[in-house]
C-alpha cells in the first residue's frame, strides 16, 4: 500500500513574536502609540525571549535637536551572565537568565521628542520634512535592548561605568539608576582601537581612554559583527568631541550613511526618511553581546530591491515577483495591523484569510505593495 503523501501548509495568522513587549505609555498621543508598537513588533521578530520586555515611553520636549533618548535598566553577575563584573541591558539579562531578574522595573525608558514633527503612519513613506516614529522608535529600542555603553568623558579623562543620571537632568528614570561602579558594558568591551586594542584593557578612568573615545577611529570587534561586515570590524561614531550618548554607542555617520542598509544605527536620523530594519551589523551586534536571534532572522539581511511586487494569483496564492532573495514579508491589513511575517522570495498562502485589501511590506524597504484578495 502506498503511503499518502501529506503536504503541511503552516499559515502564521498573526505573527508569533520570539520576543514580546509590555509598553506603558506616559502622555504618548493615543495616534503615535501604533507607530511604536510597531517598532517594538519588529525587535521583537528578531530577538528571542522568554520573558517580556517591558518599556515605558514618555512623550516629552526634549529641545530643538534631540529626536529620542533612551535609558536602559542594567544587571551584571546575575545567573548565567557570559562576562562578569559587566552591565547587561536588563531584558537582555532577563532573556539569557531564562527568569524575570527585576519585576516591578521596567527595562526601557525610551523619551521621544513632543515637539517634533512626527510622520505617525506605519507605511515609511515619511513625506519630506517629517521624521518617521516607527524608524526613530525601533533606533531608541535598539539602545534599550543592549546597543549601548558606559562610555563618558570628563575633560581629557574617559572612563566606563560612570554614568550619573544627574548627566541626563531633567530626564529620570522609572527604574533606580544603576550604581555602575566603574564596570563597562557588554557593548563596551567590545570596543576597540587600531593603535589601543580592546579599550577595556585601558586604565580605568584614564586619559587614554579619554584619547580613543575621541580618536574618531573606534571599531566593534564582536565575531558576528565582523563577519557580516566583510572581515571588517564596523565602525563606531568617535568624534573628536565627545558627546555623553552619542558617541562610542552608535554606527559611524559617514561610513553608514542615510540610504544604506546600517543606517537605523547611526547618531543622525534623517526627515522624509524610513528605515523598518536594524540593517545586518546592529543585528549581529545584538547576537555577539548575547541576545539569541529568532531562527528565522540570518545576520546577512540585505536592503531587497526596489522593483517588487505582490499579487495575488488565480490559485489563491500570495505571489511575489523581484526578491531575487528569501526576505521577511510582514502583511499588514488595511488599518496597518500585522497580520502575518514570513520569510518567503516567491509565495506565502492566503488560504482562510478575509476578503480585503491588504499591503505587503520588506522591512527596510520602505515601500509597501497594496493587493486584494478577493
Ligand atoms: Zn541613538
Amino acid at each position: 500500500m502506498r503511503k499518502p503523501i501529506i503536504a503541511f501548509a503552516i499559515l502564521l495568522a498573526a505573527p508569533s513574536p520570539a520576543a514580546s513587549f509590555t509598553i506603558t505609555h506616559f502622555g504618548t498621543p493615543a495616534e503615535a502609540q501604533p507607530a511604536i508598537e510597531r517598532a517594538a513588533e519588529i525587535w521583537g521578530s528578531i530577538l528571542h525571549s522568554d520573558v517580556p520586555i517591558k518599556v515605558a515611553v514618555s512623550w516629552f520636549p526634549l529641545g530643538a535637536s534631540a529626536l529620542g533618548v533612551t535609558f536602559p535598566n542594567g544587571r551584571k553577575d546575575f545567573p548565567g551572565a557570559p562576562v562578569a563584573a559587566t552591565w547587561y541591558a536588563s531584558c537582555l539579562a532577563n532573556s539569557i537568565a531564562g527568569t524575570e531578574l527585576n519585576p516591578g522595573e521596567d527595562d526601557i525608558n525610551v523619551y521621544l521628542n513632543s515637539s517634533t514633527n512626527w510622520y505617525l503612519g506605519l507605511d515609511g513613506n515619511t513625506p519630506a520634512g517629517q521624521y518617521d516614529l516607527v524608524t526613530i522608535a525601533l533606533h531608541e529600542l535598539g539602545h534599550g535592548l543592549g546597543f549601548v555603553g558606559l562610555a563618558k568623558k570628563t575633560g581629557n579623562e574617559g572612563s566606563f561605568g560612570q554614568v550619573l543620571l544627574s548627566d541626563f537632568s531633567p530626564l529620570i528614570t522609572t527604574f533606580p539608576w544603576p550604581e555602575q561602579e566603574g564596570l563597562p558594558g557588554i557593548f563596551d568591551r567590545y570596543l576597540t582601537t587600531t593603535a589601543q586594542g580592546q579599550l577595556h584593557f585601558l586604565a580605568n578612568p584614564s586619559t587614554a581612554l579619554g584619547t580613543a573615545f575621541t580618536s574618531n577611529q573606534v571599531f566593534f570587534n564582536g565575531d558576528y559583527a565582523v563577519a557580516v561586515n566583510a572581515g571588517q570590524q564596523p565602525r563606531i561614531y568617535a568624534p573628536a568631541v565627545f558627546a555623553l550618548g552619542s558617541s562610542c554607542v552608535h554606527l559611524n555617520e559617514s561610513t553608514y550613511p542615510v540610504g544604506t542598509p546600517n543606517e537605523l544605527m547611526t547618531p543622525f536620523g534623517s526627515p522624509g526618511n524610513a528605515n523598518h530594519w536594524p540593517g545586518p551589523i546592529a543585528v549581529a551586534v545584538m547576537r555577539d553581546i548575547g541576545w539569541t536571534i529568532a531562527p528565522d532572522v540570518g545576520t546577512d539581511e540585505i536592503r531587497p530591491p526596489e522593483a517588487w511586487r505582490a499579487f495575488v494569483d488565480v490559485e489563491g496564492h500570495l505571489r511575489f515577483q523581484g526578491l531575487a532573495t528569501p526576505s521577511a514579508v510582514y502583511i499588514l491589513d488595511i488599518s496597518g495591523r500585522l497580520v502575518s511575517a514570513e520569510r518567503t522570495d516567491h509565495m506565502i498562502s492566503i488560504a482562510g484569510w478575509s476578503t480585503g485589501i491588504y499591503l505587503a511590506q520588506l522591512p527596510g524597504s520602505g515601500k509597501s505593495m497594496r493587493f486584494v484578495v478577493p
